[in-house]
């Protein structure tokens, strides 16, 4: 039954005397709407319908008593509320006890006191509409109260709500389901206990966020990376959400609420979307959103460290072709297989981007030198010029390249992104299959560049190598020591190139390992003519740092001293100082392998590079070889002679034999026979000579 509080009271006379009733009208005037029913036989049915705050019964009426009218009331749960106020001229306290017995709340004795009967009345109306009100708050709570706990029943966050001192007094269904506690055993645990946060990271332990909300008295976010343990299975879960203090009205804190959901899904689903945004989905490359933000990246990082950054823009030749005579879905297996191919020349900093149907655009950062892209671009068409199989059939391609350079010709992410296009324009203008530069100038010097290296090639593979030798001499009387040997190259016109012009492109392209094996070979048959000849000289090659690196140097002296039947000591190696330094570990234990089979090590250009006392000590090398630039001017500037004199002094401690280079006058040789050093080569005996030349020269000596 529903309740509504008016505000006027409504009260309802049962008197069976109209006279008592006008009196009692008149006495209570504008406390409430006031009705009046003088048949007792119709009170009841009257204060049902009419369901007033209060009805004043007389006690004695005809047809029923006052008694039997409440009786009545009381009885029936739509009428039992209603407050009955018996009147009566009996006032003694029998009647009294026995009214109030029967469930009346007063009794008011006639005759009245006019000022008592009504103060008692307004009172008690009252007193009725206190409680009616409450009963209404009562039930409007009672509302709420279920409302709330349905929702928390079934919504998808979890909820823990714990007192000030963070002792749960309150978890939904999920929040059990997730912390894998029953309410009945979390309750009156502290929050920590029951919901176990951590890291996902480190997997540190988290105060729990309720904690904070209820120390500060705010709302307190999650952090993130934060993931729940459960109790039982020991899984953990990413979750996020909040934590909120709760007050009562006058601002005391009651408590805190911590709502929370599991992310984990949600993550991977970021994850997922934010990879599917960033990359094409045929090749799984980086798309063209991700590359201009690693190309921008690239470009910041690049000016921070000085260095440079390369964009190459590579395009299939003759695409459209391929893909309208056999057929996208072939295609599209041809541009897989290529990003595959591509990727096994790849480094872990390069970024491959397929940018539209047959185009891709690679990142190169941090660029030392430019031959390092010009490599790769050489590199990426070599490997692509062999052709792909598909289902047994073979398809060749072939790729065009455009390259510019941040900052030498591009002074931004998106100009770069330009001129690696007009470079690739070029490129096909120039008949495909090819790569060329945006800036001319370097296009020129990686062109020259390439040529040398082909030349440089083809020298050493059509053994276009030639090996002199420089006599080493005793500066006491000028007699020949040994002899070292040097490399040159035949050009294909007669002329030939030293090798300051191709010896640095040689260590850099790697053709110095090929080209130092026929050093090798060439100079240990030219000592096996020599022992033939009864000529017993001591020869020296120079092995350059990259040579160490080779796993087969080693075994390819000693076979080449058993086949020619060269003694150990008859060869010598000139070994310079950044080969010590580069990789020390390996350089040692080469070294050693060598000083087992009884060859003597010399340090080449002694005092140019670190000169550090520790590896001469380390390595045992046999010979220091003064640098000739010192040497050189040793006459003229004192720093120089000061420089060559320590040498020959630290020599002398170290009981490492000394070979000056470079001397080219007898001022030379007097000055450093008189600083004690035995032994020379220079122009003022002989330069480098052809083997023949060699030989003559030694006959005149003799
Ligand atoms: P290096 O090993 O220090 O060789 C000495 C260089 O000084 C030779 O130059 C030689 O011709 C030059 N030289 C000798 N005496 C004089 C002199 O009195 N005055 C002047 N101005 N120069 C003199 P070259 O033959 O041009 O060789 C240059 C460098 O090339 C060599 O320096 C060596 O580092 C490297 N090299 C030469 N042949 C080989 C080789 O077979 N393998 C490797 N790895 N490097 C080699
Ligand atoms: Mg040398
Ligand atoms: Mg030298």
């Amino acid at each position: 039954m529903e309740i509504s509080v008016s505000t006027t009271p409504t009260l309802l006379i049962v008197d069976d005397k109209p006279a008592n009733i006008a009196l009692l009208s008149d006495m209570l005037e504008g406390l409430a709407d006031i009705y009046f029913v003088d048949d007792s036989t119709k009170a009841f049915d009257r204060a049902l319908a009419l369901q007033p705050d209060i009805i004043l019964l007389d006690i004695e009426m005809p047809g029923m008593s006052g008694f039997e009218v409440c009786k009545l009331l009381k009885n029936n749960p739509d009428t039992a509320a209603i407050s009955v106020i018996f009147i009566s001229a009996h006032t003694e306290a029998e009647v009294e006890f026995n009214s109030l017995a029967f469930g009346a709340i007063d009794f008011i004795g006639r005759p009245f006191n006019r000022a008592i009967c009504r103060l008692r009345v307004q009172k008690h109306l009252l007193l009725q509409q206190q409680a009616k009100a409450l009963l209404e708050s009562k039930q409007r709570l009672y509302a709420e109260t279920q409302r709330l706990q349905v929702t928390l029943n079934s919504i998808g966050d979890a909820v823990i709500a714990t007192d000030t001192d963070a002792i749960i007094t309150f978890m939904n269904p999920i929040a059990e389901r997730m912390t894998g506690w029953h309410q009945a055993d979390a309750l009156g645990q502290p929050i920590n206990e029951v919901m176990a946060l951590r890291e996902t990271e480190n997997k540190q332990r988290v105060t729990n966020p309720i904690i904070l909300a209820l120390k500060e008295q705010r709302i307190v976010a999650m952090a993130l990376d934060c993931e729940l343990v459960h109790r039982n299975t020991a899984q953990a879960a990413a979750v996020e959400d909040s934590a909120a203090p709760i007050f009562d009205q006058n601002g005391k804190m009651l408590g805190a609420i911590i709502v929370f959901h599991d992310v984990g899904e949600a993550k991977a689903l970021a994850t997922k979307m934010s990879f599917l945004a960033n990359h094409d989905q045929l090749t799984g490359l980086p798309n063209r959103i991700l590359l201009h933000d690693r190309l921008n990246q690239a470009c910041r990082l690049a000016t921070i460290i000085e260095r440079k950054v390369g964009v190459m823009v590579i395009d299939i030749d003759q695409f459209k072709y391929l893909n309208d005579s056999f057929g996208h879905q072939l295609g599209d297996e041809l541009l897989q297989l290529l990003v595959k191919r591509l990727q096994t020349i790849l480094e872990p900093d390069h970024t491959l981007a397929r940018t539209g149907g047959d185009e891709f655009v690679l990142i190169y950062p941090d660029i030392m030198q430019i031959e390092q892209i010009s490599n790769l671009a050489q590199n990426i068409c070599r490997v692509v010029r062999q052709s792909f199989e598909i289902r047994n059939k073979k398809y060749n391609m072939s790729l065009s390249v455009g390259i510019s350079l941040y900052p030498t010709d591009s002074s931004s992410a998106d100009e770069l992104l330009r001129h690696a296009d007009l470079a690739l324009f070029k490129a096909k203008q120039e008949g495909r299959n090819r790569f060329c530069f945006f800036s001319d100038e370097m296009g020129r010097r990686m062109l020259l560049r390439h040529q040398r290296e082909q030349a440089l090639r083809q020298a050493v593979e059509h053994d276009r190598l030639e090996v002199h030798f420089q006599p080493k001499v005793s500066l006491a009387d000028g007699s020949v020591i040994g002899a070292e040997a040097l490399v040159r190259v035949r050009h294909e016109n007669g002329s030939l190139i030293p090798p300051s012009e191709f010896i640095p492109l040689a260590e850099e392209t790697g053709l110095i390992i090929p080209l130092g094996k026929q050093v090798l070979v060439k100079s240990c048959q030219q000592s096996a003519r020599w022992q033939q000849a009864g000529i017993n000289l001591p020869l020296s090659v120079n092995i350059a740092a990259a040579q160490f690196t080779d796993p087969s140097l080693v075994g390819l002296i000693e076979h080449l001293l058993q086949d020619y039947k060269i003694a150990s000591q008859m060869l010598e190696l000139e070994v310079t100082e950044t080969a010590l330094i580069d990789n020390p570990q390996h350089t040692a234990s080469v070294l050693a392998q060598f000083r087992n089979l009884g060859i003597t090590i010399a340090i080449d250009d002694f005092g140019t590079g670190y000169s550090s006392l520790a590896y001469l000590k380390q390595f045992k090398v046999d010979v220091l070889k003064i640098d000739m630039s010192f040497v050189k001017d040793m006459l003229v500037d004192k720093n120089d002679y000061a420089i060559v004199k320590t040498i020959i002094m630290l020599g002398h401690s170290m009981q490492i034999a000394l070979v000056a280079e470079g001397v080219e006058t007898a001022e030379h040789q007097a000055a450093l026979l008189a600083l004690g050093c035995c032994y020379g080569q220079g122009y003022y005996y002989s330069k480098p000579l052809a083997a023949d030349d060699f030989m003559q020269y030694l006959k005149a000596g003799k």
